[in-house]
């Protein structure tokens, strides 16, 4: 018969992960919501089943601990056999906030620009090590944990496509060295395990106060978000490279108004999945190893 396709999107419950739920559902595709707490992740599916939307099933993901990744690819295959769609979109962004109540925010905040909304908010956030340390585990070694589980069911559907949920921030005009820049470019010369030890060596540099004479992204605010977000599109690059049957892409999706944002971004949630669903969606022998810009190809730098 026609098997409908299938996707897995990790941090399903809230923001522009449960989107990207709604939009592949509406569009016949069988999703896996997952999400790292049961209960949220639960809510989620069931709002979406009111939406008319049945074809979502839930299963656990906290993409930080690589025995849930296993457990989730064990599922996918027993109850599928294959994939179609992976979905990386769980992140964290590596701050303490003290935005305090997002409502009184989002009001003092109402008709600024864009740039002054963004510098509103960095005068409210705190970076300590700690949630440095934890930003890297998340979106770096955490979104490749889950990859590498449930990279051979990818490799079992006739089209496997791995979307990559970046950010702007992860673009690499904000390192601050040249050579760092060319480096994390060079997409020949790097391998993962390189990869690895530069998150190691970021960490140290962070700790040390040695950022801006390291050749990292040194201003600015978000700057272990900033390095996460390089070190998965690199990643991803490599990725596509190893892997020419699959279609590897990374998309930012814009500033979109979600908790990560304290709802000041200027695009919808349905307007920043754009980009992701044209991903997910892509035909076979479509784009691989690249960037969008919400729906805009551009380069990683
Ligand atoms: P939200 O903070 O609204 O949602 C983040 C989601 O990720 C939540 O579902 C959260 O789960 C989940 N998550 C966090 N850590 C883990 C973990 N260890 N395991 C599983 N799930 C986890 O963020 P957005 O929806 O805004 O962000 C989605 C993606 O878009 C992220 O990759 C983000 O970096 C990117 N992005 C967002 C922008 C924006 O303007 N909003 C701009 C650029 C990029 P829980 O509910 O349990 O916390």
């Amino acid at each position: 018969g026609n098997q409908s396709e299938v996707a897995v999107v990790t941090g399903g419950n809230r923001g522009i992960g449960l989107e990207i739920c709604r939009q592949l559902a509406s569009n016949g595709v069988t999703v896996v919501l997952t999400a790292r707490e049961e209960k949220r992740g639960a809510e989620a599916v069931s709002i979406l089943g009111s939406l008319g939307l049945p074809n979502v099933a839930f299963h656990q993901l906290d993409i930080s601990d690589p025995s849930s990744a296993l457990r989730l690819a064990d599922f996918v295959k027993e109850k599928f056999g294959k994939l179609d769609i992976l979905v990386n979109n769980a992140a964290i962004d590596g701050t303490i906030s003290e935005v305090g109540n997002p409502e009184t925010f989002r009001q003092e905040v109402a008709g600024m620009d864009l740039v002054e909304k963004i510098g509103r908010i960095r005068k409210h956030i705190r970076e300590p090590y700690k949630q440095a340390e934890e930003c890297l585990r998340t979106n770096y070694h955490g979104t490749k944990a889950v990859t590498k589980a449930l990279l051979p069911l990818l490799h079992s559907s006739s089209n496997g496509r791995i979307v990559n949920i970046s950010s702007r921030y992860g673009l690499l005009r904000f390192f601050s060295g040249e050579e760092r820049k060319q480096e994390l470019n060079d997409i020949d010369k790097l391998s993962e395990q390189r990869l690895d030890e530069l998150s190691e060596l970021f960490l140290r540099d962070f700790k040390d106060g040695q950022l801006a004479h390291r050749g990292w992204p040194a201003e600015g605010g978000y700057i272990a978000y900033k390095v996460s977000k390089a070190l998965m599109n690199a990643y991803s690059r490599i990725l596509a490279k190893e892997h020419p049957s699959l279609c590897i892409n990374c998309v930012h999706p814009g500033f979109v108004q979600t908790d990560m944002s304290f709802q000041v971004g200027d695009l919808t949630v349905e307007e920043g999945a754009r980009g992701a669903l044209l991903m997910a969606l892509t035909p076979k022998g479509g784009m691989t190893g690249g960037y969008l810009n919400r729906t805009e190809v551009v380069p990683f730098i």
